[in-house]
């Protein structure tokens, strides 16, 4: 296997503009990073009020770095100044990459990614973040599948240094040179990785938060199986994790695990989580999940 180091040899031309769609959790995480890094990116989203969500948590990340003299206020303008939000894929035709997070449905990822395909240079890398859908599978929308790979930011984007880059069967390796690069440049340690359901990281957590579900519906009380995970060393457990991931995430990318492995890790009862996101308790973002948020 070929380290990051040499792939990011192999890339031809540095990532020099970006974009990123959807403004959410992981989308404005991501655009933050790449303007921190240097990189002027473009956030796209369906909603405004999305949008405004982005620039305010890259505001809060950016005013901490001030507050703290990490980074004086001209700088901060800067980095501010270089995400570029927009509800059009105007500019696009002149990106070097778009990194796709909008929410983990098949569906909609097919439909997103077959529209953005037509506004980008034929040359430019199109990847997605997505946690856990196949790469192959999500290709199959895509008249340039050798252009597409998946390129898996880890919550939160800033703090979390591992960058998955997913390699799909028709995946060129200029689009896994040139994505290493980029994670590199943001700052990232990248690993490149083959396609799956859940790639390699979610392969080894999905089966803890099974188990999570698995002791909750025997009896055990979730804030208890939170703290021993923390006195145990985690940052945190399992339900305060559920809560930061998005409940509404953490369900649609449980539902592509048990598809993609239905022998081990279909569960045949409704999980916490599953009733959670019934109840619209969708975590962190709507201020209440396993945990309230005021
Ligand atoms: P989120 O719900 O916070 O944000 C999704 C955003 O996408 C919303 O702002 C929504 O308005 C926008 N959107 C929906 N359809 C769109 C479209 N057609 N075009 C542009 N924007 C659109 O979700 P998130 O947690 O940021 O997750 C996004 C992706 O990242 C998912 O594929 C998820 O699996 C993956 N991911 C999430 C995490 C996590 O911990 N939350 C970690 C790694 C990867």
């Amino acid at each position: 296997a070929k380290t990051a180091k040499s792939w990011e040899k192999k890339a031809d031309k540095k990532i020099a503009r970006a974009a990123v769609l959807g403004a959410g959790i992981m989308g404005g995480g991501i655009a933050y990073q790449s303007s921190l890094k240097g990189v002027p990116i473009k956030m796209k989203d369906i909603a405004q009020e999305g949008l405004d969500l982005g620039l305010s948590e890259a505001n809060k990340l950016l005013s901490k770095r001030v507050s703290r003299g990490r980074m004086t206020a001209d700088k901060m303008g800067e980095v501010l100044n270089n995400i570029d939000p927009t509800l059009t894929y105007e500019g696009f035709d002149s990106v070097d990459i778009v990194v796709e997070a909008v929410v983990e449905n098949p569906k909609v990822k097919h439909a997103v990614l077959a529209e953005t395909e037509k506004h980008i240079s034929p040359d430019a890398v199109l990847a997605s973040n997505t946690s856990t859908i196949s790469i192959d599978f999500l290709a199959e929308a895509l008249e340039r599948p050798e252009n597409f790979c998946g390129m898996h930011f880890f919550n939160p984007v800033h703090a979390m240094p591992l960058v998955e880059v997913i390699r799909g069967a028709k995946t060129s390796d200029t689009a896994i040179a040139r994505t290493v690069a980029y994670a590199n440049r943001m700052g990232k340690k990248a690993v490149v990785v083959n396609d799956c359901p859940g790639f390699l990281v979610n392969r080894v957590l999905f089966p803890y938060f099974d188990g999570f579900s698995k002791l909750v519906r025997d009896g055990a009380d979730f804030q208890a199986v939170d703290k021993v995970m923390e006195r145990w060393g985690w940052p945190m457990g399992p339900a305060y994790l559920s809560d930061v991931v998005g409940i509404d995430t953490g369900v649609h990318a449980a539902g592509v695990m048990a598809e993609g492995f239905p022998d081990r890790m279909k569960m045949d009862f409704k999980t916490a989580t599953e009733t959670m996101y019934e109840n619209d308790r969708l975590g962190q973002k709507n201020g209440k999940g396993f945990y309230e948020y005021v």
